[in-house]
């Protein structure tokens, strides 16, 4: 599924061309009710032609998960000298909607704010079913599709509000691309490379076979009590690798360019300008 210049429709990518759906301008809802057949005839668009847009704007919260890989928790407790203490369940925590950016844009960070603005590369899931209370072995059956996300995150005021909520918030932070890979065209959720590059420079780079709780648990535990619904966005989480975790640490400068690449999807490249952004 592919957004651009306002036009939201069902596509399969071929090389540098979208081929539509018969039936373009689908609602979300709509796209997850249409047979993969009604996508064959449509309209023939070079994607050099287009900007793409976030292939969908959430109208809530992004979900998402904390320390989900094993090498990242380890990382994350030898930069901070404090003990692994894994939990048995997910830690959740969620982004502002106005997070969500699109593929190939400026992401617009103020220097004032924060200077230890951080990548985290995460295969993103896009709920197509609504429900709650759902087994994990039933969990994927609600999954619509995957894409790249780029988690975001001003490490000083993630850690100076405790709660991460604030230093995961910010306007821009949450690039979601560059299109959706439906559930049936991707497979195995759990055997896809994740690679963050920043310059051309490959900063994280696993596998998503090593997720501490793998996708279709995480969908489980969330919708314990909790309604799911077509269009809600769940992060799963991103390995090692991170900038605050390094030696010496590195974060985000002025006119980088990051990309987020996952097997079977493609690549989220945006470039980050981090300057005085004040206002709107
Ligand atoms: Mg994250």
């Amino acid at each position: 599924m592919i957004t651009y210049s306002g036009r939201t429709s069902a596509a399969r990518i071929e090389d540098t061309t979208a081929i539509l759906s018969a039936d373009p301008d689908l609602t979300l809802d709509e796209i997850v009710a249409t047979s993969n057949e009604r996508f064959l005839d449509g309209e023939h668009v070079p994607l050099a032609d287009v900007t793409l847009l976030a292939p969908l704007q959430p109208k809530k919260n992004v979900f998402c998960v904390g320390r989900n890989y094993l090498a990242h928790a380890e990382e994350i407790t030898r930069a901070r000298g404090i003990a692994l203490d894994l939990p048995d369940v997910p830690t959740f925590f969620t982004k502002a909607p106005t997070t969500v950016v699109a593929h190939n844009t400026v992401v617009h960070m103020d220097a004032t704010l924060s200077q230890m603005y951080d990548w985290e590369a995460e295969l993103a899931v896009v709920i197509g079913k609504r429900c709650r209370d759902i087994a994990e072995s039933d969990a994927l059956d609600a999954v619509f599709g995957y894409c790249c996300m780029n988690d975001i995150s001003a490490r000083d005021l993630q850690q100076k509000h405790l709660q991460w909520f604030k230093g995961k918030s910010l306007d821009e932070s949450g690039p979601l691309g560059p299109w959706i890979v439906t559930a049936d065209e991707l497979g195995d959720p759990q055997q896809l490379q994740i690679v963050c590059r920043i310059n051309g420079v490959v900063k994280q780079d696993a596998s998503t076979a090593h997720m501490i709780f793998p996708v279709a648990r995480v969908i489980a535990e969330l919708s314990q009590g909790l309604t799911l619904e077509p269009g809600d966005i769940i992060a799963t989480g991103t390995p090692e690798g991170v900038g605050f975790a390094r030696n010496p640490p590195e974060f985000f400068r002025n006119g980088d360019t990051v990309e987020v690449e996952i097997e079977r999807i493609g690549v989220l490249k945006n470039t980050i300008s981090l300057t005085e952004t004040k206002g709107i």
